[in-house]
């Protein structure tokens, strides 16, 4: 046999090939749920790049050679590995005691003023060792790729003093070499205001004049992320927080209007960020007010349920205003959701969102805010060979498919990392 490179592959005889073609801008309005589906396709990939995507007999014409991997996709649905934008995976402690209580009734403000809430997970990730958190960071990363995520951001964010939000870049650094997922890495020192230091403005200084600079000098993260939330960090200060950023070359993201209308999404957009998530409170004025943005909208429906929002953010008026959404899961110490595949299942009848828009949100959008556009998110030539095999014949039964292990293979770079092709021998 002739000797091929690991990271050449040949999917071929998908029932249906989700292609989510890039049109070279992420997907808003009507063009949000289109999935660019194609009967009997196939996918070659040569050192880890699509070099082909089209029907079966075309694709095998062409890169049919002997000896390359292949693997028949006959009966499944075959599409572009899930790129997950909204993660916090390193911490340490436990509260789900927390959520026991808030189900029996108790209040956000009660269970911060009783020690709970992300001061206690600031407290155990900074008092925790670096083997502990990268323990704990290597069980989520394999939970995440077991819900079909070859890319994924991870957020700083429970250290909040200079010296361990940079301990934490340096070790989600250090996590890649624990996974085959490719980690895209953001800085998100204001978080919240922590209660050691309690001043909102003084804490944004010490965000600007002493954590931001560091963090870009020495290229720690791509994104800086910033709250904007009643009570956390205002309008005006995350106005500074972006302005700031902007000045120093680091592009930003904002978690906005979680808990209450905080003027996030107005901010966000204003400000440039790339992308805006949460907005469950955003009211659908502001929405109307602002149109069509840039900005993409990322919403969280499970950190929605799980907070026991009295709404959820209002995804088709984001999506008729002309604004692409993505959509992702907010894994953290709090929403222990790292499926991003259920999450998209959950996303559809939540929203009222149609399958196609939630995977779109999920591949082609999610990849846009996390400037990875151009070579992933979707089932390109050029593009990385990342992709996924479902055990059903269409996309839209990942929507019935809460819970259902429909993921039956996990392919990144061309080479496959989970599912059966994965433990055969090349
Ligand atoms: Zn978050």
């Amino acid at each position: 046999m002739p000797d091929r490179s690991a990271s050449d592959l040949n999917v071929i005889h998908a029932a249906q090939l989700v292609r989510v073609l890039d049109r070279g801008e992420p997907r808003r309005g009507a063009e949000q749920g289109e999935m660019d589906l194609l009967a009997d396709g196939a996918v070659a990939i040569r050192d880890g790049v699509i070099a082909a995507v089209g029907p079966t007999a075309d694709v095998l014409a062409r890169f049919g050679d002997d000896g390359v991997r292949s693997i028949d996709a006959t009966g499944r649905t075959v599409m572009p590995g899930l790129v997950e934008c909204h993660s916090h995976p390193l911490f340490a402690g436990e509260r789900c005691n927390e959520y026991a209580a808030r189900l029996a009734g108790a209040t956000l403000q009660e269970v911060a003023a009783s020690g709970g809430g992300i001061w206690k997970s600031v407290e155990a990730t900074r008092n925790a060792s670096d083997d502990v958190l990268l323990a704990s960071a290597a069980r989520a990363y394999d939970d995440i790729l077991r819900g079909g995520v070859t890319t994924l951001e991870v957020k700083s964010g429970y250290g909040l003093t200079v010296e361990h939000e940079l301990h934490a870049l340096r070790l989600l650094e250090a996590s890649r070499a624990i996974t085959p997922i490719d980690l895209v890495i953001s800085f998100l020192g204001a978080h919240v205001v922590p209660p050691d230091v309690s001043d909102g403005d003084r804490y944004t200084d010490m965000v600007l004049d002493e954590m931001l600079p560091a963090v870009v000098a020495g290229r720690m993260a791509e994104y800086h992320d910033v709250t904007c939330e009643e009570g956390l960090f205002t309008p005006a200060q995350v106005a500074r927080m972006l302005d700031r950023s902007r000045e120093l070359g680091i592009a930003t993201r904002v978690h906005a209007d979680a808990w209450s209308p905080s003027e996030g999404w107005q901010t966000a957009v204003a400000g440039g960020a790339v992308c805006a998530d949460h907005l469950t409170y955003t009211p659908a004025s502001a929405i109307r007010e602002v149109g069509a943005a840039d900005t993409i909208a990322v919403l969280l429906p499970v950190a929605e349920l799980t907070y026991l929002c009295d709404r959820r953010a209002q995804a088709r008026a984001f999506v008729n205003s002309g604004v692409p959404v993505a959509i992702a899961t907010d894994f953290s110490s709090s929403i222990h959701a790292t499926s991003l595949l259920h999450t998209v299942a959950f996303a559809a009848p939540w929203y009222g969102m149609l399958p196609g828009e939630a995977i779109v949100g999920a591949t082609l959008n999610a990849a846009y805010t996390l400037g990875r556009n151009h070579d992933r998110g979707s089932l390109d030539v050029g593009k990385r060979g990342d992709l996924l095999l479902l055990d059903a014949p269409h996309p839209d039964a990942v929507c019935l498919g809460i819970g259902r292990p429909l993921l039956d293979e996990v392919v990144i770079n061309g080479r496959p990392v989970l599912g059966a092709a994965a433990s055969r021998p090349t």
